[in-house]
């Protein structure tokens, strides 16, 4: 990454060169030509493919990698790009429920005698487990399966209680999110359709959209889907409702499997928002990595 106009960016592809006799770099700052110098370091690049978790070497598959990753089409104005925004809403547009999470592991945790970060990690492998094999006729809303996979959880750790009434306060965040307050503003001044990809049921949507005066022109949940990202049934009916190709479009989320994996996998470019500065899981390769909308609405803006 390099700073560039108190910002972080990537260095472009021709700033990559390397060895003795490379060009003179024109950088008007100091810092700026050591950052750059840092980049093109046969060492540094070494160790990225290392980090990569390939063999270092110009034909291996990290330097493949390396390569793709510079050819990535982000560093072309986005204006005029894209003819649609596929957007997820927990965590892109209103917040995720973790803070609901928490208490109620806690409440788990206590009543079994092992720690709430036990219960978080065996709640959270239920609940994917069943969401990916809940697709087709095999398809349950969402609030069931996190209902059930907390059950099952209590169940594994020796806790008799009511997980529907443990759950009813998740249910209600889903209903009523708070926004972030970058939302309101994006999707006012967002200049091209919209769609509205969510993993969740479309009466919790309907409710969370009619709270905040939401209004876009095509929703797709999981539960008209019959499936939940990052399967390729959500985007391809977000597809059709738009009457767009998968080239015209871009998805707009936080997960960096169901949205940057799920849409990435379809050839649709990915927009990951990247709020809380985490470290891009192995195989995350979105389109472009925002911090926020703001700052993805000025990169659309060219
Ligand atoms: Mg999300």
């Amino acid at each position: 990454m390099r700073v560039s106009g108190g910002r972080l960016r990537e260095p472009k592809a021709e700033e990559f060169v390397e060895g003795p006799g490379a060009p003179e770099i024109p950088c008007a700052h100091r810092h700026r030509v050591d950052r750059h110098a840092r980049w093109c370091t046969p060492a540094y690049r070494q160790d990225f493919s290392r980090r990569r978790g390939g063999p270092a070497g110009p034909n291996s598959r990290s330097a493949s990698s390396f390569r793709r990753t510079l050819e990535r089409p982000w560093r072309r104005s986005l204006r005029r790009k894209y003819r649609a925004l596929l957007l997820d809403v927990y965590g892109t547009l209103v917040h995720e429920d973790d803070d609901i999470l928490r208490p109620i592991c806690e409440q788990v945790a206590e009543l079994g005698g092992v720690e709430a970060g036990a219960v978080a990690h065996e709640w959270w492998r239920l609940f994917r487990e069943a969401t990916v094999a809940a697709y087709g006729d095999a398809f349950r809303l969402q609030r069931d399966l996190s209902q059930d996979t907390l059950a099952e959880t209590m169940r594994l750790f020796g806790v008799h209680g009511d997980a529907v009434a443990l759950c009813r306060e998740q249910v209600n965040f889903w209903r009523f999110p708070p926004i972030f307050e970058d939302t309101p503003p994006f999707l006012e001044e967002v200049r091209v359709p919209v769609c509205i990809v969510s993993n969740i049921d479309r009466h919790d949507l309907e409710s969370a959209m009619a709270h905040h005066g939401m209004v876009v022109q095509a929703v797709v949940t999981s539960e008209d889907a019959r499936a939940y990202k990052p399967r390729p049934e959500p985007f391809a009916r977000a597809l059709s409702a738009l009457g767009l190709r998968p080239e015209d479009v871009l998805h707009v989320g936080d997960s960096p499997s169901a949205d940057v994996g799920g849409a990435g996998a379809l050839g649709i470019d990915t927009a990951w928002i990247n709020r809380s500065g985490r470290r891009p899981p192995e195989g995350c390769r979105p389109t472009i990595t925002v911090s926020s909308l703001r700052e993805l609405l000025l990169r659309l803006r060219g």
